[in-house]
């Protein structure tokens, strides 16, 4: 696989799912990848990186962002509050907002800091004992206590277990975001992008299939 067909694929699953080509979001997961793999992707002209952790992005990104001034880096994994201001400076977007004192946090800093990134709240849609995420039973009001506290919120996001058919946890994630009104869904990896796209995924996260397995373990 190469960015080029993944590519191909997003365009011909959005076309399959009546929607615009171009309108999901193709978040390219460069953790733990090899800087030259990045590298080559940047030259192929893509922009759009995910990374999990904070401290490993602060490592990698200044560099290429002197190369680049229009990098659009979006982080996808946990975030612990002691990295939050650190997060905001790095990421345009966050996609693992997952507990009341992480959303009190960013609140804080936001006003602090005078901008806010986008952000996505984290739905642990299979319950997981050891996923993050808010349970599906609690995602209104935590919806809600985020609104309250001016965050802009742009979407749901989810990581399905990995034994399960993913499409029933977009489809949950799907019917969560639309009672609350909100648009976006970061949802969709390298084995299910395109039934993530089909269920209306705004924001998929590929790693593997674009760069290639992973040469460590990501956590
Ligand atoms: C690593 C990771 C991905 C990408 O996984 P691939 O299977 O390599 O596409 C997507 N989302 C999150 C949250 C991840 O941690």
């Amino acid at each position: 696989m190469s960015l080029q067909d993944i590519t191909a694929r997003i365009v011909k699953a959005e076309t399959a799912a009546g929607r615009d080509a171009g309108s999901v979001k193709l978040i390219a997961v460069s953790k733990v990848q090899p800087n030259e793999r990045v590298q080559a992707v940047l030259d192929q002209g893509h922009r759009c990186f995910g990374e999990n952790r904070v401290q490993e992005a602060a490592g990698k990104w200044p560099g290429f962002r002197d190369q680049f001034s229009d990098i659009d880096l979006h982080l996808i994994g946990p975030l612990q509050t002691n990295k939050a201001r650190q997060a905001i400076e790095l990421f345009s977007t966050i996609h693992s907002v997952d507990r009341p004192k992480l959303a009190k946090t960013l609140a804080r800093l936001a006003q602090e800091v005078g901008t806010c990134p986008a952000l996505f709240i984290q739905v642990n849609t299979g319950e997981e004992e050891q996923k993050a995420g808010i349970l599906p039973a609690d995602a209104d009001a935590f919806i809600a206590d985020c609104r309250n506290l001016d965050l802009p919120i742009q979407g749901l996001m989810c990581i399905p277990p990995v034994d399960e058919e993913p499409s029933l946890h977009f489809a949950l994630l799907a019917k969560i975001a639309e009672r609350n009104g909100l648009t976006g869904l970061s949802m969709g990896m390298s084995g299910d992008f395109e039934q993530a796209i089909a269920l209306g995924a705004t924001h998929v996260r590929v790693g593997s299939a674009i760069f290639g397995e992973r040469v460590k373990p990501a956590e």
